[in-house]
């Protein structure tokens, strides 16, 4: 017994920080593989906050840009600084350096503008090699506080911490100006030849399928909102629990739109404050939340997660209604 003290007082402060290294090195295999720990800093949310700003809008108004930009001129932005995607398989953006996010609010509905710059008009993604630019606000669900002692992933969320995902996406309000609202294989190679165009019993022979595009296009069946045409819509509403949970949402409720000029992307995205979808964020005048934000260039080959991120939540207060 006293030559085990003995080796204790000799060993033992080795022995506990073997021990505590071998915890801590467990505790960083934690994270899902191809994931790189995320560091303590991004659990911090950015100091400015982001004030969405209450603001009279007469209706009727035009769902475009040129409308909706003039309520914005009063508002104050953020800038939020973006970089790459560094911490999940495969890794990738980076080449939109940051974006600036406006926010308003009529006491019915809000509406966030991001304005970026990007050298590339991407609002195509038929071809293999063509990807599409895009915009992601994300948003916690529930009210929540966001500090260092109480983790939050800004990057996806975390298991049994959901966030709701706001995906604007170029080629979405590309399909709406084209006949059927999806553009497709015709729109990217007009002097394209299918094999049923060869065979002149193929109409007889293949009539189910050719009268069936839901047994033609397995995406329609399964209801892929990717695959359907007249959506009606630019933005995708989705949901995710951490990195590969990302989830589109039986309830869509997001629309926008955008105006690219100068080398410049302005993306309106929109939605009612209150919502009756157990899965969407919800909004208070008066109240704080807190978003965080994604950018993917086409040009630069970016998609999934190869994307041009912020690594912090940001803030964002809504003022009161003003009534008059
Ligand atoms: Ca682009
Ligand atoms: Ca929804």
């Amino acid at each position: 017994m006293k030559n085990a003290y003995v080796l204790f007082k000799r060993y033992g402060v080795a022995l506990l920080s073997c021990a505590f290294l071998s915890a801590t090195l467990y505790a960083a295999e934690e994270t899902a593989p191809g994931v790189k720990g995320v560091t303590e800093e991004e659990f911090t949310p950015a100091k400015e906050v982001l004030t969405v700003k209450y603001v009279e809008m007469a209706k009727p108004y035009h769902m475009d840009v040129e409308s909706l930009e003039g309520f914005f001129k009063d508002a104050q932005g953020v800038t939020v600084p973006l970089q790459m995607q560094d911490k999940a398989f495969p890794n990738g953006g980076g080449s939109v350096k940051s974006a600036e996010v406006k926010g308003i609010h009529d006491g019915l509905a809000i509406y966030f503008k991001v304005t970026w710059s990007d050298p590339t008009r991407n609002a195509r993604a038929i071809a293999v090699q063509e990807f599409r630019d895009a915009v992601a606000l994300m948003f916690p669900l529930g009210a929540v506080e966001i500090t260092p002692a109480e983790h939050f992933s800004p990057r996806m969320g975390d298991r049994e911490k959901p966030t709701n995902l706001w995906h604007w996406k170029a080629d979405w309000e590309a399909d709406l100006l084209v006949k059927g609202e999806l553009e497709d294989m015709e729109n990217q190679y007009p002097n394209m030849h299918d094999d049923w165009n060869f065979n002149p019993y193929s109409a007889y022979y293949h009539r189910e399928l050719i009268t069936s595009v839901e047994v033609l296009s397995g995406g329609r069946a399964a209801h892929n909102l990717l695959s359907q045409p007249g959506r009606g819509r630019v933005v995708e509403d989705l949901n995710a629990e951490g990195f590969g949970t990302l989830t589109t949402q039986a309830h869509q409720d997001v629309n926008g739109c955008s105006k690219y000029e100068d080398g410049t992307w302005t993306v309106i995205i929109y939605r009612s404050l209150i919502t009756e979808d157990p899965h969407d964020v919800q909004f208070v005048p008066g109240g704080t939340t807190y978003f965080n934000m994604a950018v993917w260039n086409g040009g630069e080959q970016d998609r999934n997660g190869q994307k041009s991120i912020s690594s912090q939540w940001h803030p964002a207060t809504l003022e009161r209604v003003a009534w008059q």
